[in-house]
């Protein structure tokens, strides 16, 4: 007799959107095969947990006939492109998410083996007559690593676009797309104890037009290739390559596999990494509701039937539905003639755009870890929600609870949500334990640093209470709490990965 081996599956959705009538059959599959609730991550795309080993085959390919696909959604390859789910500019946002796709399509692999074993078991290359598959971009032994891409729309740095591998920075003028500045080089993966394994910022090399991405993003992929370390995983991402030889070694490399060159950077500016909840209409008179979901994950609790609301609304809705960067939902593109059936139902089902909560809480990220990730120390979804309640109580004190502070948490280094990132952070170290950083940029502009090792709750919220208050009495006018704990001198600024353990 067989164990039931059960399984994760995460589904690649490039831009984290997804068709009402695909938001359906992710909801009966989740039912039918999984254990019955949804995740959004932090990469806006979709996991199923709990799917048992004999039903992997119909999930898969049920999830490929509604045009979505598990393809390369893990793996030491480009994963799910992000891009800014933007429901104010929807002409912007629709030319970046095709943009999103673009790269999306162009860096998935090109092997039929994925076909072969969970669509329809057909053999489709028959490589002793072919020889071997041929991967154009990828080659016989992919990538040392995976390779994460990101595209932002100022002023919203949602994706956080300077933790990704390779990032583009939307420059509009007079509203229109004239192209991207490109980052390269960052990335949030670690390992404890290791301080040749540290979080990196992407560095901003140029701008160029949105016809010239996709030949850059292939070109940057094939520097990784030839030159990532494949002897120590560890250091195998891109942000090492990078360091190691050097920013201006890439950018000649990078020129060199062009044939043409960069233009010079262009001004940007972010003012928030987080999402906007609520009602938005966007340019093109549609509304847009951006939902608050905790930790991302979909289901129905008492007087919260969020996963069953969702599908209610899916049945009638006749936009899109949008993944957020931060793990939340976006109900995108709804006519004003459907709006209404739509608020009667967010009231029905109990769903809310969290603006009873306190900023702290919607300004909250945290990844799966236990029970579902094997790789976890600690909890992180599971104990977030309730660590932010004894934090509420010193917020509400202290006279804080309209005040956005970026609180972020995972249950080990490998950093999936982000934590490097966070105006205050959590990461495990073993089960109840956590290092605890701070004093990264409000708008994903900097990294934080360690301020506390290895502490459980009590010693958190001992730590953190007087620091709040602190803050509360003592901040400057529009001062950022990451910029606070630097300027009262609890953490010194962390000005590049490679000083982040110091
Ligand atoms: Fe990612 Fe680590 Fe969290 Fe697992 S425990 S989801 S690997 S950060």
């Amino acid at each position: 007799l067989e164990p039931a081996f059960q399984f994760m599956l995460r589904i690649v959705a490039p831009g984290g959107v997804a068709t009402p009538a695909q938001w359906l059959v992710i909801d009966e599959l989740a039912h039918k095969y999984g254990n019955g609730t949804l995740r959004v991550t932090t990469r806006q795309a979709f996991q199923m947990h709990g799917v048992l080993k004999w039903n992997l085959k119909k999930t898969i390919k049920t999830i490929n006939d509604t045009l979505l696909t598990t393809l390369a959604a893990c793996g030491d390859v480009n994963r799910n492109v992000m891009s800014n789910p933007n429901p104010y500019q929807s002409e912007v946002h629709g030319e970046v998410y095709d943009w999103a796709r673009k790269l999306s399509d162009h860096l998935a692999p090109r092997t039929k083996a994925y076909h072969e074993i969970w669509l329809d078991g057909e053999k489709v290359v028959d490589t002793q007559a072919t020889g071997a598959e041929v991967e154009p971009i990828y080659g016989p032994v992919y990538l040392p690593r995976k390779f994460k891409i990101a595209l932002a729309v100022p002023p919203s740095n949602d994706v956080d676009v300077f933790s990704q591998d390779l990032g583009f920075i939307a420059i509009l003028e007079e509203g229109r797309l004239i192209g991207f500045n490109v980052t390269v080089g960052g990335g949030m993966g670690m390992t404890h104890g290791d301080t040749s394994t540290y979080p990196q910022l992407g560095r901003v090399i140029g701008f160029c037009r949105p016809e010239q991405i996709v030949d850059l993003a292939e070109k940057t992929v094939t520097i990784q290739r030839d030159y990532g370390n494949r002897s120590v995983r560890k250091n195998a991402r891109f942000k090492y390559t990078i360091d190691r030889h050097g920013l201006e070694w890439f950018v000649d490399e990078l020129h060199e596999r062009l044939g043409w060159q960069l233009e010079a950077a262009r001004e940007f500016h972010f003012d928030h990494n987080g999402d906007r909840y609520g009602w938005v209409k966007g340019s093109n008179g549609k509304w847009n509701l951006t939902l608050y979901v905790q930790s991302g994950r979909i289901h129905d609790q008492e007087g919260y039937a969020l996963m069953t609301g969702l599908r209610e609304i899916a049945k009638l809705h006749t936009g899109d539905f949008r993944l957020t960067p931060n793990q939340n939902v976006t109900i995108a593109n709804i006519p004003n003639a459907k709006k209404r059936k739509v608020v009667e139902l967010v009231e029905k089902y109990g769903l809310t755009d969290g603006q009873h909560f306190s900023a702290l809480r919607r300004s909250s990220m945290s990844c799966v870890a236990l029970p579902t990730c094997g790789l976890a120390m600690a909890e992180a979804e599971r104990y977030m929600p309730s660590l932010i309640d004894k934090l509420e109580l010193v917020i509400d004190e202290a006279g804080l609870r309209d005040k956005e502070i970026i609180i972020r948490m995972t249950g080990c280094p490998n950093g999936c949500a982000r934590p490097a990132l966070g105006e205050i952070s959590f990461i495990g170290k073993s089960p109840g334990k956590y290092n605890m950083y701070m004093g990264a940029g409000f708008t994903g502009d900097r990294l934080n640093k360690i301020y506390k090792e290895n502490i459980g709750e009590q010693e958190i919220i001992g730590t953190l209470t007087p620091i709040l208050h602190r803050y509360a009495k003592e901040r400057e006018q529009g001062e950022h709490f990451g910029d606070f704990v630097i300027r009262a001198g609890y953490v010194t600024a962390t000005t590049s990965g490679t000083n982040f353990h110091n």
